[in-house]
């Protein structure tokens, strides 16, 4: 007997919402009662509760993740003529904020299981005019950060990690060489491995605010002080600039708000990891399941691997699938929510088709786009839920054959 129809959105906000509702409208209150809408106590103490999130000495607020990009590379000085190193499959604003200051992005592909920057293959790619190496831990766990971070310190390179979907992941970083022994390493947060770390709070991210907001995170002051000073015209004194900013500030509300989704977040991320080992499970049972070894039409469905040594928030709950498209459409005909990130690597975007990248440069990326398809995923994600999205998916399989 077919499953009863269901309704299972990719993201459910108001679930959440209404779960936090009277923290957060009394916090929005104050804010409005206090009538300091810039800069205020909120911002601060939002900054300080990130830092020792996230384990990084330095916290700043901004307007939003692309901008914490953006500040971070202005912060080192990147401007026209410089590379810098990142990769093709990820969200745009990775490689727009290189080319805003007149720089350039220099892609590599991605490592084909965990859709990370492949760093084995960044070293070729250093030229005497390559400033920076931007990892991008993709839909919640990190790029391979141990020698990736051991390459940019032989070359003089500076790293800045786009954080915007990981926020609270962590990454096994070996000690090798401290004190002559070997321990076993530091688990660190994501951001704080990087001279520098950027994180979105777009709403619909692992800890979204009610608009646009961001933050970059810095282990060193000084160059947390010149994102501070940046972010407000470049001074932070007023009416004196040493340099050429913008005007891009995280505001008091979107941190109130945040402040209050804060102390939620680690269950939160707990529960996604639980959904996903649940999925993981589902697609087992169903016989759906493929490796990265084995992977064809009778096991359809490759489930995200972690790549060890780190942990995965499950921002995204993406599956490499066989007929995606076809598939896409049978759940959204039967109820299911889902999206696809991204359907076109950057180097293949129409505004960087100056920088001379062609179909087939990075195939490993180009292959990820045409079969990753993201599933239903947020912490309130019922069992129910859950069941009947590995059902429809099973079912639309078995009518391939
Ligand atoms: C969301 C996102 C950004 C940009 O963040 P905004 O806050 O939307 O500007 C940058 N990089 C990645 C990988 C993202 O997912």
């Amino acid at each position: 007997m077919p499953a009863a129809s269901m309704h299972v959105p990719l993201l459910d906000l108001t679930a959440q919402y209404t779960a936090i509702q009277a923290d957060i409208r009394q916090a929005i209150d104050a804010v409005l009662e206090s009538q300091r809408f810039v800069l205020g106590s909120n911002v601060s103490a939002f900054e300080t509760e990130v830092a020792r999130f996230c384990r990084v000495p330095h916290a700043v607020g901004v307007a939003s993740g692309s901008d914490a990009l953006l500040l971070a590379l202005m912060a080192i000085g990147v401007s026209h003529g410089d590379e810098v190193i990142t990769t093709p499959f990820t969200f745009f604003a990775t490689a727009a904020a290189v080319v805003r200051l007149g720089g350039v992005p220099v892609f590599v592909d991605i490592d084909p299981t965990t859709f990370n920057l492949a760093v084995e293959q960044v070293k070729a790619c250093i030229t005497p005019r390559t400033k920076a190496i931007i990892p991008v831990h993709l839909y919640g766990q990190c790029a391979d950060m141990a020698p990736l971070l051991a390459l940019a310190r032989e070359h003089g390179l500076t790293v800045i990690e786009d954080a915007a979907q990981v926020i609270g992941a962590e990454y096994l970083l070996p000690q090798a060489g401290v004190n002559g022994g070997d321990t076993a390493g530091t688990w660190l947060r994501a951001g704080a491995m990087g001279e520098l770390g950027c994180l979105s709070f777009y709403p619909s991210k692992a800890l979204g605010a009610y608009g646009d907001a961001g933050m970059v995170l810095a282990r060193d002051p000084a160059l947390a002080e010149r994102v501070r000073a940046l972010r407000m015209h470049g001074g932070l004194g007023k009416y004196r600039h040493d340099m050429v900013g913008v005007n891009s500030r995280l505001d008091e509300l979107q941190a109130a708000v945040l402040r209050v989704k804060l102390r939620y977040l680690e269950d939160w991320i707990t529960a996604r990891q639980a959904r996903a080992a649940r999925y993981d499970q589902l697609f087992q049972e169903a016989r759906l399941a493929g490796t990265p070894d084995a992977w064809d039409d009778s096991c359809p469905v490759m489930v995200p691997v972690v790549a060890p040594p780190c942990t995965h928030i499950f921002y995204v709950y993406a599956v490499r699938v066989r007929h995606r498209d076809r598939l896409r459409a049978y759940l959204s005909e039967h109820g299911v929510g889902t999206d696809v990130y991204y359907p076109l690597p950057l180097h293949l975007q129409p505004c960087f088709a100056p920088l001379g990248y062609r179909e087939g440069d990075f195939p490993a990326a180009e292959q990820a786009a045409e079969e990753t398809l993201a599933l239903p995923m947020y912490p309130e994600l019922s069992e129910a839920q859950q069941v009947y999205v590995v059902q429809q998916v099973a079912d639309f399989y078995r009518q391939q054959t």
